[in-house]
């Protein structure tokens, strides 16, 4: 925890308004904002989404009717880098019936039952063939694991433990009723246009079916970033993708290359809804912009956080950052992937995730691309010795703070370190003061005409 919050007057009030950050009118309703985020993901939760088909395109259209979303289509066995785009896989059914025709395991209840694309199947087996075809989690008998298959032409059907163990020596019929053929790999794009060509990128995953932490949360939240950010004044232009995983960034980064040197930020969201503590995982250079912010965004967050080196295994970040592209590409998630016993089994539903976390991660996302927009350098234009803040009404220049200790000390760190050569990013880290309140006080020293910022 860090105490430091509680004595700085701006960040309580933040906390206390419930909105972030309140100083610049990037104010939102954080409460009813985690309820909407909520909402949406319960909408997209039945659908049964994979990297490519129909459960894809759906989730692209919903995300459409709340943003400006340009839907792309890239055709099975376009090459991209290493990779092939797939063959098109889409289901209708799935089930396996004992020899009275009970369905003993049925894709209508949950579309975790199927591994993800499994090539159609349709005839009787014994149960020693099925059992071939079944995974189940012995340690949670029952959860449905999820599974897939993407690149190894396969079937076969995840169930729970209890499901596994209620199986009698019989004849089953397995019926998979699903297409993999030539079509094409679909993602979405939202490109908000901002005073500059440099980007902030935000990528998600979209192909998970019925989990909520992994790639719900992530959807979702992006979504409604993009929604808020139309409603600003950008310095960057923001380019939001919703993405097969792997297969999506991939393919994105193969068709648009020219594009990667706008790319100034980056970041992947994803597993933001558990109660877990923020984890915020770096880009490959480790000291790159999106770091320092999303560190100094968690640190004064006034919650626990941590923050882990980057490792290429994860997601998207480990396209963005291969070698070849290196670029400034971070993650932010709560509990990381694999961290939960939940990760990747029919437990990651609706309840596993809650407003209030989603609200959290939002928030935080928000302050991160907040510093973002808002770093910048300035020159103290009276470097001899300190101007007389009194004489100008400085004291009291910062918008609602009652004490105006930390707000002159936060003055004069600004006019100390002013010198054309740090950032206000720099001059908060160095102060360990918030952002926002450096922010706020290079603002009031500007309208005094004390300060001129540095162009670049
Ligand atoms: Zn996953």
């Amino acid at each position: 925890m860090c105490s430091l919050l509680t004595d700085n007057p701006i960040h309580e009030r933040m906390l206390a308004e419930n909105i972030t950050p309140a100083e610049a009118n990037w104010t939102y309703p954080r409460q009813s904002t985690g309820e909407d985020i909520y909402r949406f993901m319960s909408e997209l939760y039945p659908i049964c989404r994979s990297i490519t088909g129909e459960g894809a395109r759906e989730t692209l259209r919903l995300i459409g009717k709340r943003i400006p979303l340009k839907i792309h289509e890239v055709s099975s066995g376009t090459a991209v880098f290493d990779w092939v785009v797939p063959k098109e896989w889409n289901i209708k059914d799935a089930y396996i019936k004992n020899s009275q025709g009970e369905k003993v395991v049925d894709f209508q209840k949950s579309n975790l039952h199927v591994i993800s694309y499994s090539i159609p199947v349709h005839r009787k087996i014994s149960l020693g063939e099925l059992k071939d075809h079944l995974f189940a989690l012995p340690e949670h008998p029952d959860w449905i694991p999820y599974r897939t298959s993407y690149y190894k032409e396969d079937w076969g059907f995840c169930v729970t433990h209890n499901q596994l163990l209620a199986l009698n020596d019989d004849e089953y019929e397995v019926c998979i009723d699903a297409t993999l053929e030539p079509g094409n790999l679909s993602y979405g794009e939202c490109y908000l246009s901002g005073q500059t060509t440099d980007e902030v990128l935000i990528t998600t995953h979209i192909c998970h079916p019925s989990l909520g932490n992994d790639n719900l949360s992530g959807i979702a939240v992006a979504t409604h970033l993009a929604k808020l950010l139309r409603g600003f004044q950008l310095r960057y232009s923001y380019r939001f993708l919703f993405i097969p995983a792997t297969i999506g960034s991939i393919t994105w980064l193969c068709q648009n290359e020219s594009k990667l040197p706008n790319i100034k930020h980056g970041l992947v969201v994803t597993l933001l809804g558990d109660a877990g503590q923020s984890t915020y995982k770096k880009s490959r250079c480790g000291i790159a912009a999106i770091d320092r912010a999303a560190a100094h965004v968690l640190k004064h967050s006034g919650a626990a956080y941590s923050i882990v080196e980057f490792h290429p295994y994860g997601y998207d970040e480990r396209q963005f950052c291969s070698p070849g592209f290196n670029l400034p590409v971070g993650c932010l998630m709560r509990t990381p992937n694999g961290c939960f016993p939940e990760y990747h089994t029919s437990a990651d539903d609706l309840s596993f995730v809650q407003p209030e976390y989603l609200a959290d991660s939002f928030s935080k996302c928000v302050s991160i691309l907040y510093l973002l927009e808002n770093n910048g350098t300035y020159l103290n234009k009276n470097p001899k010795c300190e101007p007389q803040l009194g004489k100008r009404g400085l004291y009291k220049a910062i918008g609602g703070a009652g004490d105006g200790g930390v707000d002159t000390l936060s003055l004069l760190w600004v006019l100390n370190l002013s010198d054309g050569k740090h950032s206000l990013l720099e001059i908060a880290e160095k102060s360990n003061l918030n952002f926002v309140i450096i922010k706020n006080s290079a603002d009031a020293l500007l309208r005094a005409d004390l300060l001129e910022p540095i162009a670049g």
